[in-house]
């Protein structure tokens, strides 16, 4: 039920892997090379910021070589000299840019994000000169051509036509002429995917709010203000106190601040960012936005959507739309009706005013305590951070898949915070790495996200290295990361997708992990996020950090009552920014630039019944990451894609047994271990035996 960050694409399709290691000319370069630690963990205590540079250069340099070879080929075209040798090359560039853009997303510097802004580019313009090779599209043209009576599996057909399908989609079948123009708009693209992003980072930092006057805070834990304090001291506004913003239009401590001018002055930073001055990214969305129609039209589509759909479980704009433009009537229908509660209570206060934007939270987390009793700070101090990833999370692996977790010392990390395990499979054996790196810093990307420094796949011999990043704000030392619940269900979810990853069982890296489609790479987190309130789990880590006592059951009980609250509002955020995202992407490439962005965004949620001002979009165009700075343009719609089949597969779980591990091993085995080998429709029926069914979702989200 919660959308978090995922940065697993980097936006670059084709920086998949490579031959066997040459000898080094010089070893000076640490990312030159595979790693000799375990498991090729990354050489991070060896590494200096100018290393990545020279690294991703020569790596591109090595895989044009290597597609050279390939292209030069006398033999006529096969499988396995074209399609197989082309799944190994670019290995040295891939090792690169993992450990590179982990390090950009996890622990940045100026140095980084210079280096980031040089290389964009310049992978933007590698990507097209292997994807615009037209020696090379034809030879995967004839194995395409071929394929049916080449003698090949089912997965290897797969892989044959997954190629032939990329070249076409990066424009393949273009002239001359028409791959000049893609190249120029692709490179304009990565050039304000980059702007876009650091305008982010650099809005995030500038619109933290500085309270001056500790009364204001009145509301927050006495650790909240101590943490606001630290902030403070830390930006050089020693005696102060800092409220960081997260990256969603909503910032969870408006729930607890009682002074409503703060409040106010809080969600107006929120929404505004990135709306003015030189971080304005009001004018970079709506040129991309226009070069994505007029890259679309130019590969033979209607508009951006239409292009992305095609390659995804829904197929087409439509399909989507259907499904989200079906869901928001009843979405407003309940945010209203949760409204109306609102301002009943607020009149009851004799408040003397209209609830407004920033006093939902603050409103509802007393309607929730009114209605279900619960409190979210009585629910903290059971939910400690290490005992929910420890107890919680590693704790239902082990349930159903029958993994173990070793932790390690031994390797070296970015930043002193980040942890290792070892995976540990049924039989005993490590198969791979675990990174967690689980708390907020000013140098990493807001939210939270899976990642890997290395993807499984038996024809590179490799075993998965996976990454997991969260922003959980580090308690002063000595005392404990208490979460809350929503912090609990990211935790359980992003290692949904770190499972997907450490679990995939492929020949091919293509097909290696979560290397499926966006619409389906949900459902495993989903699947996983379920898992924290299944009762054997949650006892086992839902246990108070002083006492070691349970949560007490009526305390679940409760807990589990609230998460039908709120889901008006919940489900309305969400579709007015998948809506947004769509309308931004099914724009013509002969309409004109959109001169105000502001009006578009009005215009796109009034016609969906979304342009209700006490639920703002979750993400507002301006700040909107996933789809103008990460990989998830006319995107967003599939968390909602993934949640159908996410509902109606963990009804699968409950009409079977449950959360066991026979179920889990069969979930492991049809979906986990298959990464993107199947269709997503054909892993789906592989798993529960049937299409999933839209039910179990409107029954969950209460839209029914
Ligand atoms: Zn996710």
């Amino acid at each position: 039920m919660r959308f978090h960050v995922r940065y697993l694409l980097l936006a670059l399709p084709f920086l998949a892997c490579g031959t066997n290691e040459p000898a080094p000319a010089k070893m000076t370069n640490p990312l030159a090379i595979a790693s000799t630690l375990p498991f090729q963990a990354p050489v991070f205590d060896k590494l200096k910021d100018s290393d990545h540079e020279p690294a991703i250069e020569a790596g591109m340099a090595k895989q044009l070589t290597e597609v050279e070879a390939i292209t030069a080929n006398a033999q006529p075209p096969s499988f396995e000299n074209t399609i197989v040798t082309m799944e190994l090359t670019g290995r040295d560039l891939t090792r690169a840019s993992n450990i590179f853009f982990n390090l950009t997303g996890s622990a940045t510097n100026d140095s980084l994000q210079a280096v980031k802004a040089r290389l964009m580019p310049k992978l933007s313009a590698h990507n097209d000169a292997i994807t615009l090779n037209a020696a090379l599209f034809q030879r995967v043209k004839a194995v395409y051509e071929g394929r049916a009576n080449a003698g090949l599996d089912p997965v290897q057909i797969r892989l044959v036509e997954r190629y032939y399908t990329r070249f076409v989609r990066a424009g393949a079948l273009l002239d001359d002429a028409g791959k000049e123009q893609l190249k120029k708009l692709n490179e304009e693209e990565a050039n304000l995917n980059t702007r876009f992003q650091d305008n982010i980072l650099k809005a995030r930092s500038a619109a933290a709010v500085i309270v001056e006057n500790k009364a204001e805070l009145a509301g927050l834990g006495e650790e909240a203000i101590a943490a606001a304090a630290e902030a403070a001291k830390a930006k050089g506004h020693e005696g102060k106190w800092l409220i960081e913003l997260i990256n969603t239009t909503g910032q969870p401590v408006l729930a607890s601040i009682t002074d409503r001018s703060l409040r106010e002055r809080i969600h107006k930073a929120s929404t505004s960012r990135n709306t003015s001055g030189e971080t304005d990214n009001r004018p970079i969305v709506a040129r991309l936005a226009q070069l994505r129609a007029q890259k679309a039209r130019l590969l033979g589509f209607p508009n951006w959507a239409s292009y992305v759909m095609d390659d995804q479980m829904a197929k087409t704009p439509e399909a989507a739309l259907k499904l989200l433009a079906g869901l928001a009537p009843n979405a407003a229908r309940n945010a209203m009706a949760e409204a109306a509660k609102l301002q009943a209570l607020a009149d009851q206060q004799k408040a003397g005013h209209r609830v407004e934007a920033w006093d939902w939270d603050f409103y509802s987390e007393q309607v929730r305590k009114a209605e279900y009793d619960l409190d979210e700070a009585a629910l903290k101090p059971y939910l400690e951070f290490d005992s929910v990833l420890v107890n919680g999370v590693l704790f239902a692996a082990e349930k159903l898949y029958g993994l173990t977790f070793k932790e390690r010392k031994d390797l070296p990390v970015y930043h002193p915070d980040v942890r290792v395990f070892d995976i540990i499979d049924t039989g005993g054996t490590a198969i791979g790495l675990f990174y967690g790196d689980y708390f907020a810093r000013d140098n990493k990307n807001g939210g939270a996200w899976m990642s890997s420094f290395l993807d499984q796949s038996t024809l590179l011999e490799q075993q998965p290295v996976i990454t997991q990043n969260c922003n959980y704000v580090k308690p002063a030392p000595g005392q404990p990361c208490l979460l809350s619940f929503d912090d609990v269900t990211t935790l359980f979810h992003e290692f949904g997708h770190a499972l997907h990853g450490m679990l995939s069982r492929q020949t091919y890296p293509l097909f290696s992990g979560t290397n499926t489609s966006t619409d389906f790479v949900e459902f495993p987190s989903q699947i996983n996020e379920a898992l924290a309130t299944d009762p054997a789990v949650l006892a086992n880590y839902a246990k108070h950090h002083k006492t070691g006592e349970p949560m007490p059951a009526e305390l679940i009980a409760k807990m589990k009552r609230a998460n039908t609250f709120n889901q008006g509002y919940a489900t309305s955020e969400y579709l007015a920014s998948a809506l947004l995202d769509i309308e931004w992407h099914m724009l013509p490439a002969d309409a004109p630039l959109v001169a105000d962005v502001d009006a578009f965004e009005r215009a796109a949620l009034k016609k969906y019944g979304l342009d209700n001002a006490l639920v703002p979009p979750r993400y507002r165009t301006s700040y909107f990451s996933h789809i103008w700075g990460g990989g998830y343009a006319a995107n967003y719609y599939a968390y909602m894609w993934s949640e159908v089949l996410d509902a109606d597969g963990c009804a699968w779980f409950q009409e079977n047994g449950g959360f066991n591990r026979t179920n889990g091993m069969h979930f492991r085995s049809t979906v986990l271990s298959q990464g993107g080998s199947k269709e997503g429709q054909q892993l789906y029926r592989d798993f529960t035996g049937r299409a999933a069914r839209l039910e179990p979702l409107l029954m969950r989200r209460g839209l029914n």
